[in-house]
This record gives structure tokens, sequence and C-alpha cells, in this order.
């Protein structure tokens, strides 16, 4: 049976959080629907340390806390892995899952970005034997071990100190000389006994023994030479992409992908809002996402409002 709504959320991360949580606390009839736990990627962070009011959090317990925040006025989780939408002629918008259809006046979408991949031999092959894009789900894996992070932005450096207090070395492979992440998380990298750094170097293959990782080829962009070193776990942090490939008969994202929005998230499609991650922007993070849900939270109140 279709269910109708005022608003659908489509991405129970932050940003579709904090949307439903404006949109239901307006008594809008409001679900939020998720392919997999709410959360988003919070679920993959180790500690946060710059989500005001929390000195620091695990991302796991502050996706707990936002879920009990944005269900708290009747907004309605559900399971829901949307595979697309269809705007009719009447302007409601239909949003198809791969096992059921709403029906809805606005749209929120809040599909985020997933981990890019290197996409070199082995990565597939060991995925989950070995290579990770999540610290803290498979850190505790390589208690006693020696693991590589690939990338040098916050989340490499970020998810790589975590690893140092779980494991017994990181090495980080970086192909500049010199580190993206913020200055703090620089100095407490540089600072830490268990990290070491290979500058200028890519890894450009994963090599294991058919069961699990043993190793990585570095190939070394000053000398030009590849070696393996040896290591028991990769976790590669090389950026995002966007989670927009249902989107696409909607035509609302720029080349790369990513979804074009005005100041109040609206995209060039009435009743079609887009926060967080997934929207083009300079600065992907739970702040930018929550404030994003805000707006488009009371944005869409408005919206639906004049319908009626
Ligand atoms: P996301 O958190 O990406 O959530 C999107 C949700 O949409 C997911 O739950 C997904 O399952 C769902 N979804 C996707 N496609 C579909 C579909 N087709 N159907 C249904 N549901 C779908 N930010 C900080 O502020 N501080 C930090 O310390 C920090 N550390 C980070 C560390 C790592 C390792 C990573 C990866 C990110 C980190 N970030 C940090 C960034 C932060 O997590 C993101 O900016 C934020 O989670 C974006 O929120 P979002 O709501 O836009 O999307």
């Amino acid at each position: 049976m279709t269910k109708q709504y005022d608003v659908v959320v489509i991405g129970a991360g932050p940003g579709g959080l904090t949307a439903a949580l404006y949109a239901s606390r307006a008594n809008l009839k409001v679900a939020i629907l998720d392919r997999g736990i709410y959360g988003g990627q919070m679920n993959n962070t180790a500690e946060i340390e710059n989500y005001p009011g929390f000195e620091g959090i695990m991302g796991p317990d502050l996706a707990e806390k936002m879920y009990r925040s944005a269900t708290q006025f009747g907004a309605e989780y559900q399971y829901g892995n949307v595979v697309g939408v269809e705007v009719d002629a009447q302007g409601l918008k239909h949003i198809v899952t791969d096992n059921d259809e709403f029906v809805t006046a606005a749209v929120i979408i809040a599909t985020g970005s997933q981990p890019r991949k290197l996409g070199i031999p082995g990565e597939e092959a060991y995925s989950g034997r070995g290579v990770s894009y999540c610290a803290v789900c498979d850190g505790a894996f390589y208690r006693q071990k020696q693991v590589t992070v690939v990338g040098g932005g916050n989340s490499a450096i970020e998810e790589g100190l975590y690893l140092a207090n779980v494991t017994d070395g990181v090495q980080v492979v970086h192909r500049r000389d010199q580190l993206r992440a913020e200055q703090l998380l620089q100095e407490r990298a540089f600072d830490n006994e268990r990290m070491r750094f290979t500058w200028h170097s890519q890894v450009t293959a994963i090599v294991g023994d058919e069961r699990k990782v043993t190793g990585v080829q570095v190939y070394d962009r000053q000398t030009d030479q590849t070696r393996t070193v040896p290591t028991d776990g990769v976790f590669i942090y090389v950026g995002a992409e966007p989670m927009t490939a249902m989107f696409k008969n909607l035509n609302i994202t720029d080349d790369a992908g990513w979804i074009l929005t005005d100041e109040q998230m609206q995209t060039t499609i009435p009743g079609i809002y887009a926060i967080g991650d997934v929207r083009q922007k300079q600065l992907r993070q739970i702040t930018t996402a929550v404030g994003d849900g805000g707006i488009a939270g009371q944005a869409v109140f408005n919206y639906v409002a004049q319908l009626k």
C-alpha cells in the first residue's frame, strides 16, 4: 500500500535526523528512510571532538542521541533503500524503495557520501579481509598488529590516531610531502610514537595470501621505486563521493554528482531539498549537515503550508 506523508527525508545521518526533528516539531507528518542503521557516517567515526556541546563523544553515541531527539515529535523511522524519485503532474513526489512506495508533498535528500575507493588491485578482493574504510568498526581486529592508513586529510589522521591507540603501529602513506589535515591533528600525529609517515608515495596494490592482507605495494613518486611493505590491515581515507545515482533523472546535480541547492536548501525542483554531505559545498562535517537540516526542516514547513 502506498504511504502518504508531508515530508519524506531520505537518509538518517545527522543532516536527515535534524531535518526530521524540525519538520515533525512543526507538526508535519514525516518519515525518515534509511537503508542502514540511523546515524550515517557517524557510525564510522571514532571520537568526535568538534561537535559543540560535547568535549568528545564517540560517533555511534552521538548517532543514538540524535536519533532519540529526531523521533521525539512523531517522525517515523523506517527501513527503505530508495531506488528512485518521480514527480507527478500535481507536483507530488513518489519515492520508490526496493519494497515500497511513498507519496509525499516534499522530499529532503540527505543521502550523504560514501568513501572513495582507490581502485587498485587487491582492494576489492581483500575488502573485509584486511581492507577497511572504518577504523571504529574494524580497528579492534588489529590489536598487536601493524596497519597502513592511506590518505592525509582530517579523516585519515583522525582515524589513524584512533588506530595508533588500538594497534601496535600505523604507517600513513600519503601522496604529497605534507598532510592536509588540520594543524591540531597533525601535531598529535607527529607526536605519536606509534605513527610513521611515508611521504610522496602511493599504494598501488594490496597483496595477500588469498585469506588475508599481508602487505601493500608502495610507489615512491620521488625515487620512482616500488616496494612491498608488510602490513596486516589497510584503512583507506582518500575522500568521498556523493550518493546520488538514484536521483539522476531529476537533473539536480553538478557534473561530479553533488546536488545544487539555494540558501533554503531547495533544488531546482520545488519541494525537493538536499542537505548535508550530498550537497555541493565547501565543508562536509556534522555541524554543517545539522545546519542544513535545520534550514530545510523549516523551509519545508513553509512549502507544505502554501500548498494547503
Ligand atoms: P551521512 O552521515 O553520510 O548519512 C547518509 C545516510 O543516508 C546514511 O545513513 C545512508 O545509509 C543513507 N542512504 C544513502 N543512500 C540511501 C538510499 N538510496 N536509500 C536510503 N538511505 C540511503 N564530521 C565531523 O563533524 N567531525 C568529525 O570528527 C568527523 N569525522 C569523520 C570521520 C570519518 C571516518 C568520516 C567518514 C567522516 C567524518 N566526519 C566528521 C564527516 C561527517 O561524518 C559527515 O559530514 C556527516 O555524517 C554527513 O552527514 P549527512 O547527514 O549529510 O550524511
